[in-house]
């Protein structure tokens, strides 16, 4: 049996559409893998498994002060002491924005 074809014609003979070109966003941050490269995101492409593996190795007892840079070894350490065990720090805890309490507008209008 010959092999169909999967694209319709009339899909083949619609025109491209127009792309807009986009400039690249600049690269203001440092890459917080601490390998002190600049990037637009938080992490330069791939440091964020290289930052994820350190993590593992550290909890896992490796050393790895002789083979890191400082700045890696201590974006690694930090990352790694923020797990869910970490002990929390002393902070007052964060003001998050309240809703407008609804039941008491109904509440206060049932009362009049
Ligand atoms: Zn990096």
């Amino acid at each position: 049996m010959p092999q169909t074809q999967t694209t319709t014609p009339s899909a083949q003979a619609l025109p491209k559409l127009p792309r807009m070109a986009r400039a690249p966003k600049p690269k203001t941050n440092d890459c917080a893998c601490g390998c002190g490269e600049k990037t637009a995101r938080r992490f330069a492409p791939g440091h964020d498994s290289k930052l994820h593996g350190r993590v593992l190795r550290i909890a896992a007892g490796m050393d790895l002060s002789g083979i890191l840079s400082p700045g890696e070894l201590e974006a690694a350490i930090k990352a790694a002491t923020h797990g869910p065990n970490r002990e929390e720090p002393a902070t007052e805890p964060r003001k998050t924005k309240k809703r407008a309490p609804a039941r008491q507008a109904d509440a206060s209008g049932a009362a009049a």
